[in-house]
């Protein structure tokens, strides 16, 4: 069976994201899973990527993937397209993800398919499910002229071990001049032991404009750290400065698809649903029982934010 390269997303330290476990979980649908990894760390990473199903790991350690932006990641891949002929490329449909996945499709004269949910072999080859116009309709795509690349939505895919040993191939590259471009000139890390990462993490509760303001929002935050949930944000509070523009989840904010959901003082909007509809299980509590945010929801509450987010903190809290 052909390969099918996967990008690995990976922490500074060489953490492996779970997204990059979805992948190859996805990646063993379609070929042979082969991570493509970008710096050092691969040989300490080999064992945790073949437990997931990683035959191969191509290790590219070279510094241009820290010193500049996702242009030398978009190189390395087109030179693997080249040299193994991949049955699809599959990324993480992260903000670096997909860019870098246009680019290596300029490079390699193909098609991407983004926003991906899920990923089948198919006749015509890899099929990848889309939710479109806000989720209101799904279509499902093949890429006709050459490699398929395809961004998959972080959280979408379950990971599945598959009991496998990947073995490293140290691949040379050195960016062109053409990807140092961009310099990378800091890198904000966020510290251990925080919240976790909005796109990656299994519970994420948002807030609205219900909150009211900066101070109203951190109410937010505790029933986020009650639960060890990442914090999501609407439009609204982020344009309105309450909380940074970088949680913000919707159309043109992060997408998350996390086990569970929880809308605080949002109504709903097509822009924000967007980004969070594909959330395993919604909960939504608005003091409007007409809120749209309800038409989507599993689980509802109707009632003054106020009043019932420091009720459910106090009984998260006695179990
Ligand atoms: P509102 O719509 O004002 O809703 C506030 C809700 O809080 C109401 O339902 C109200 O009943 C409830 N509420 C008020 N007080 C309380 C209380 N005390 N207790 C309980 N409930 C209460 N939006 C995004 O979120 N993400 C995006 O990426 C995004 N992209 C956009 C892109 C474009 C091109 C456009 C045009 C818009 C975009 N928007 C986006 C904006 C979007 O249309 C909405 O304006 C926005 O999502 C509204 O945010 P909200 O739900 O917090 O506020």
């Amino acid at each position: 069976m052909a390969e099918v390269l996967v990008l690995a997303e990976h922490s500074a330290d060489g953490e492996v994201k779970k997204v990059t476990l979805e992948l190859l979980t996805a990646a063993r649908r379609l070929g042979t899973p082969a991570v493509v990894w970008t710096g050092p760390g691969a040989q300490a990473a080999a064992a945790r990527l073949g437990e997931y199903g990683a035959e191969k790991v191509y290790a590219a350690d070279s510094a241009d993937f820290t010193s500049y932006v996702v242009a030398p990641a978009a190189e390395l891949l087109a030179q693997l397209v080249a040299s193994v002929s991949p049955a699809a490329v599959l990324v993480a449909g992260t903000t670096e993800g997909k860019e870098i996945a246009g680019r290596l499709a300029v490079k390699t004269g193909s098609g991407v398919l983004s926003d991906a949910v899920n990923v089948t072999a198919g006749d015509g080859g890899p099929v990848a499910e889309q939710p479109n116009f806000g989720g209101s309709i799904t279509v499902h795509s093949t890429v006709k002229a050459g490699t398929p690349i395809i961004a998959v939505r972080p959280n979408a895919i379950s990971p599945e071990a598959s009991a496998g040993a990947a073995a490293v191939e140290a691949v040379s590259f050195a960016a062109s001049d053409a990807a140092k471009t961009a310099v990378i000139s800091e890198r904000v890390v966020a510290e251990k032991g925080e919240r976790p990462e909005l796109t990656e993490a299994q519970v994420v509760v948002s807030g609205g404009r219900g909150t009211g303001s900066a101070d109203g929002f951190a109410i937010i935050e505790k029933l986020a750290d009650s639960l060890g949930a990442a914090v999501g944000a609407s439009r609204a509070v982020t344009d309105a400065g309450w909380y940074p523009h970088q949680f913000q989840v919707g159309q043109t904010g992060k997408t998350v698809s996390p086990q569970l959901y929880v809308a605080v003082g949002i109504s709903g909007a097509i822009q924000h649903r967007a980004g969070m509809q594909t959330s395993k299980t919604i909960m939504a509590i608005n003091k409007d029982p007409e809120a749209p945010i309800f038409e989507i929801a599993d689980y509802g509450i109707v009632g003054d934010l106020f009043t019932v987010v420091p009720q459910l903190i106090d009984e998260i809290q006695k179990h």
